[in-house]
């Protein structure tokens, strides 16, 4: 992975400092309210981190001790963390192998009583099928959080990922694709929850700097801040909000390179046995419901490959190829060895035989053909015309 950046970002970024105003302001109420119109969400709150807004999407779904969340295991480990920051359990739930998804029948399988929110993930930008969970979720009053860190840029039939979701979070690490060096972004469904996400997001201010300063300007009586309830320093600053508002800009051309690029990879790795590339969510029938943004394209190495996964990402290692491992399992880290769980047959698969494969912006066709060769040659299959030879 790589940044995509243009002069515009570094244009806007000085912009902001030269302005005099860094914090959090202008800017942040700009890129919020672009935000919120792209994904159509009644609200966006943009706060320092996705884990931020993780957070305080649980602490304002009321999600606290005693409470169950069903999360995937095969996550970024953040998912699984913002559960025990509200003092709730994380119940681990199997994913669909296609997907990298939790599923309506993985979480009926783990649910309980206690069970009061489920993070849907869309793993690696691959959209999970939010409308499927709600229809599962919704008679029981479990909330389901969609846990968009990856997955600006990718669509659900035919919306934006987290668009009619009680709560999304998104990511801005330059890990994924939309970027301002650290930031996210809380897309919410009803105007009176942006209000409260706000204020936790600013140490529980009841008005908030920007909105004293505004005040003065107006000038008449002073307007001063109480605080009501326990809050959080969770802002995103001025300077990455200019940044973001031009990314944004971009994500449509970013997302539709990354898959003109997963495109490539598919019909040059076409030939390779036991090689399996992630692509859009299709249903029983076969028919695509979504499509992903390629914010990771991993491959799932399955028994008729003959070179281990770890082995794989050495021999590219060797050929200066950088690659990594697949999605990670927080139930298989120390920090979760203490939860109990179920079997987690594909959570493992996944886990320890995918691998992320590169991709980013400027990558070359003579890139992707280096890649792709080393597979070949680790299958011991010869490589189809011009993939070698362009190397
Ligand atoms: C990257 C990521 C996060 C964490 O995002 P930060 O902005 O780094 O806090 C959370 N969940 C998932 C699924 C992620 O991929």
């Amino acid at each position: 992975m790589r940044p995509w950046f243009g002069p515009e970002e570094a244009e806007a970024a000085a912009e902001a400092v030269r302005s005099g105003w860094v914090a959090q302001g202008p800017r942040v109420a700009a890129f919020e309210e672009a935000f919120a119109g792209w994904i159509g969400a009644a609200d966006a709150v943009a706060v320092s981190s996705c884990t931020a807004a993780l957070h305080l999407a649980l602490t304002v779904a009321g999600v606290g001790p005693g409470d169950e969340v069903v999360v995937p295991s095969l996550s970024f480990i953040a998912t699984a963390n913002a559960v025990r920051y509200v003092g709730a359990s994380p119940v681990f739930a199997d994913v669909d192998p296609a997907t990298g998804n939790l599923t309506p029948a993985t979480v009926r399988a783990v649910r309980t009583a206690a069970t009061r929110a489920v993070i849907l993930v869309d793993q690696g930008g691959v959209p999970a099928d939010l409308d499927a969970m709600r229809a599962l979720c919704d008679p029981s009053g479990i909330v389901v959080i969609e846990d968009a860190a990856c997955a600006a840029g990718s669509t659900l039939r035919g919306r934006p990922a987290g668009a009619g979701a009680a709560f999304a979070t998104y990511s801005f690490h330059p890990r994924k694709l939309l970027t301002c060096g650290e930031g996210g972004m809380v897309t919410v469904d009803r105007p009176e929850v942006g209000a409260r996400l706000r204020r936790l997001r600013e140490h529980g201010m009841s008005v908030s700097a920007a909105d004293r300063d505004a005040a003065d300007r107006r000038g008449g009586a002073p307007v001063l801040e109480s605080y009501d309830e326990l809050g959080f320093n969770y802002r995103m600053t001025d300077v990455q909000a200019a940044i973001g508002l031009v990314q944004l800009g971009r994500l449509p051309e970013m997302v539709a390179r990354r898959r003109e690029l997963a495109d490539a990879y598919r019909l040059l790795l076409a030939g390779v046995p036991g090689l399996r590339l992630v692509g859009d969510p299709v249903d029983a029938e076969g028919t695509a419901y979504g499509e992903t943004n390629h914010q990771a394209c991993w491959v799932l190495l399955e028994p008729g490959f003959p070179v281990a996964r770890d082995a794989m990402l050495g021999r590219l290692a060797a050929a200066g190829i950088s690659a990594r491992r697949g999605i990670m399992a927080a139930h298989l880290e120390p920090a979760y060895a203490d939860v109990a769980h179920g079997p987690l047959p594909a959570t493992e698969t996944l886990t320890r035989e995918s691998l992320i494969l590169p991709l980013f912006h400027e990558m070359t066709e003579v890139q992707q053909n280096r890649v792709a060769a080393e597979f070949y040659a680790a299958a011991g299959v010869a490589a189809p015309d011009g993939t070698e030879a362009r190397t």
